[in-house]
């Protein structure tokens, strides 16, 4: 309650009638078979369990309030509302409650890829379509799918993400020699204008762009030459730069990324046993990072960007800190679950909520909770088969 009692020294507004209340909910994925749970983090109770059409991948909006089943092999993504709103009351913010629900309509399309919120906006990448599509998140909650299409120049397992009024779009490389029946490989990135999708200037080019993110005004693409960061110019075309990496790294490259809310700083993959911490505005941007062996998955803090999370093949999970750039904590939260195998194969993924790191174990159909400082095991919580992708929403509001 220090929170509670703090405000209302501060603001005014809050009395001390009000309550002041944290709320988590897990939306997990189940590895093979077509559904999705909700969870409530603190009781540990099943909130929703959701039948859709085949397995999916998960991706939480920048608010919360929708979370997006993206079934690659059912050219679907279905929508769930949270249940969990946050309202801006100017010195404290509301939370509100709702069970979650999933919403009828469906967004179709041939094989949906990666699905990117950014602020309102989420743009929906196609892998077999020559186009790409953008929704409002608010619409989709409201059961209203309008897209507003965007042409990809031709069909490749690229990304799309909107900076204000304008779009980055990933770019095919139709040079390239392939078979017919291989989609092409990414080449570069193009800035359309928002409005009527005209291109800006030259493609950056960005070989093999895989993996993007946005960190306060950044938004940033993985490439094999290095990392490409757009920044936000207000209504000017965002400006972009290549963060090459040093001559003197190892062999690899960053194809996945997370960014930092609050300061510009972005996580990537290098190889499989290290990571790359990105300051973009460093001189040197990149510092690699060791880890004993090889990473099954990896999150941010979103609350205290000086911490990543790091689980490796070995069943323990690591704190880095990011400033330090080593890790500074270590302890054994899964049996081992090797990369050896199918990239898909059943293994732990992470999501922080709150104070507490969800991680998803499918061998045990558990989702273990750890403490986010100590690394110690809070509790367990029971999920029917093989919970997999996992995404936390919440965070703590005032009722009243
Ligand atoms: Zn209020
Ligand atoms: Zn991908």
């Amino acid at each position: 309650m220090a929170a509670a009692l703090a405000l209302s020294v501060a603001g005014g507004f809050v009395s001390w009638a009000d309550e002041h209340h944290e709320h988590w909910r897990l939306f997990i994925g189940d590895h093979t078979l077509p559904i999705v749970h909700a969870i409530d983090v603190e009781t540990g109770e099943t909130l929703g369990r959701f039948d859709i059409n085949n397995y999916a991948s998960l991706v939480a909006s920048d608010s919360g309030r929708a979370v997006f089943a993206v079934q690659r092999d059912a050219d679907q993504i279905n929508i769930i509302a949270s249940g969990i709103e946050f309202e801006d009351h100017g010195d404290h913010r509301d939370i509100k409650l709702s069970s979650p629900r999933l919403v009828d309509g469906v967004i179709e399309g041939k094989v949906p890829g990666h699905v990117v919120p950014h602020g309102s906006d989420i743009a929906v990448f196609f892998d077999r379509e020559d186009e790409f599509r953008l929704f409002k998140e608010a619409d989709l909650l409201k059961n209203q799918i309008k897209p507003e299409n965007f042409s990809n120049i031709a069909a490749h397992h690229g990304a799309a993400v909107v900076l204000g009024q304008h779009i980055l779009v990933s770019t095919p490389n139709l040079e390239a020699e392939r078979k017919p029946e291989d989609l092409p490989p990414r080449y570069g990135l193009r800035v359309l204008e928002r409005g009527d999708g005209h291109q800006i200037g030259e493609q950056a080019v960005c070989t093999g762009l895989h993996g993007e993110a946005t960190s306060a005004d950044l938004v940033a693409f993985g490439c094999v030459e290095g990392v490409l960061v757009a920044q936000s110019q207000g209504n000017e075309p965002p400006q972009i730069r290549m963060l090459k990496y040093d001559d003197s790294f190892p062999e690899g490259r960053v194809g996945t990324l997370l960014g930092a809310k609050s300061m510009r700083f972005f996580l990537g993959n290098y190889g499989d046993d290290k990571i790359a911490l990105i300051e973009p505005d460093s001189s040197a941007p990149f510092r690699l990072l060791n880890l004993p062996t090889r990473r099954v998955d990896f999150a941010l803090d979103p609350a205290n960007p000086q911490h990543a999370y790091v689980l490796t093949e070995d069943g323990n999970l690591h704190l880095v800190d990011v400033l330090k750039g080593e890790i500074v904590k270590t302890a054994k939260i899964t049996e081992p679950y090797s990369k050896d195998g199918h990239w898909r194969d059943p293994r732990p993924r992470l999501a922080v909520a709150g104070d507490s790191i969800a991680v998803t174990d499918p061998r045990h159909s558990l989702v273990r909770l750890i403490g986010l400082d100590d690394l110690a095991e809070e509790k367990t919580i029971k999920v029917d088969g093989q919970p997999f992708t996992i995404v936390a929403v919440g965070g703590d509001g005032v009722s009243h």
